[in-house]
């Protein structure tokens, strides 16, 4: 994981903080069962990758064996990561006929866009305050793989989650990870949903330039405008293509 390989404790940079917890990772991966929760953490994240990204597509049934072999992982790991997962509304469990891939609640898009619309720019402005040159380093260095030639959208995605993800981390605060961290999946699947075909991210990833400028220049409040600016016309657009769709629906 990024946060892990690049930044190691995020309470080293929370002291100033409420927070005490001595978990180490913004994931929680250490404990006496640490062996078994990273595969449950590594199996989660493959597991969230596949769905968000439509590998498997909302109303598709998961077989608890089947994704063991697929992932070469024991019970116990894969049990977890789909509790995690039904937690998270990824995955939705009916007794005595089955699990599988959650369909889209329409109905819940409101309360995603508004709870993205707050927290995100709130993290944003705690990593304007607490984040490091090094985090801004690595934003910039995110940002300029923009520029090659052939760029995908879901490349472009992608750079757009890692600016996010610099930003959560740098916020200090891993309730905050978590939870946007869930709430950035969620959006994803959408777009992986509904707008794959005809989004513009290029200009959603230019947007980072400015706010990895007013990072650099730790100005809280021109970063949590530019932020939420940002993170409403990404949702606007979303909401957009969904409510386009909403006379075929593509899944349930
Ligand atoms: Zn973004």
């Amino acid at each position: 994981m990024y946060q892990d390989e690049s930044y190691g404790s995020i309470e080293a940079r929370a002291s100033t903080t409420f927070m005490t917890i001595s978990n180490s990772s913004p994931n929680g991966n250490s404990s006496p069962n640490g062996e078994t929760e990273s595969k449950s953490e590594l199996a989660y994240q493959q597991l969230r990758t596949m769905i968000v990204q439509l590998d498997l597509a909302p109303g598709d049934v998961l077989r608890e064996e089947e994704l063991r072999d697929q992932l070469g992982v024991g019970r116990t790991p894969i049990r977890e990561a789909l509790q995690r997962l039904q937690r998270e509304h990824f995955v939705t469990v009916l007794p005595r006929r089955g699990m599988y891939v959650s369909g889209i609640d329409v109905s819940e898009l409101s309360m995603l866009f508004e709870t993205r619309a707050v927290l995100e720019p709130y993290a944003a402005r705690l990593a304007a305050l607490r984040g490091t040159d090094q985090d801004w380093a690595a934003m910039s260095a995110a940002l300029d793989r923009t520029t090659r030639k052939g760029v995908s959208k879901v490349e472009h995605l992608a750079i757009d989650r890692t600016c996010h993800e610099i930003m959560w981390n740098a916020s200090g605060n891993r309730f905050l990870w978590d939870t946007l961290d869930t709430l950035y999946a969620q959006s994803d699947r959408l777009w992986h949903l509904y707008l794959a075909e005809v989004a513009n991210m290029e200009h959603a990833v230019e947007e980072h330039r400015a706010i990895l400028d007013a990072l650099t220049d730790g100005d809280a409040e021109q970063t949590a405008s530019l932020v939420e600016t940002h993170v409403q016309s990404f949702d606007a657009q979303v909401r957009e293509a969904v409510t386009a769709r909403l006379a075929a629906p593509l899944a349930q």
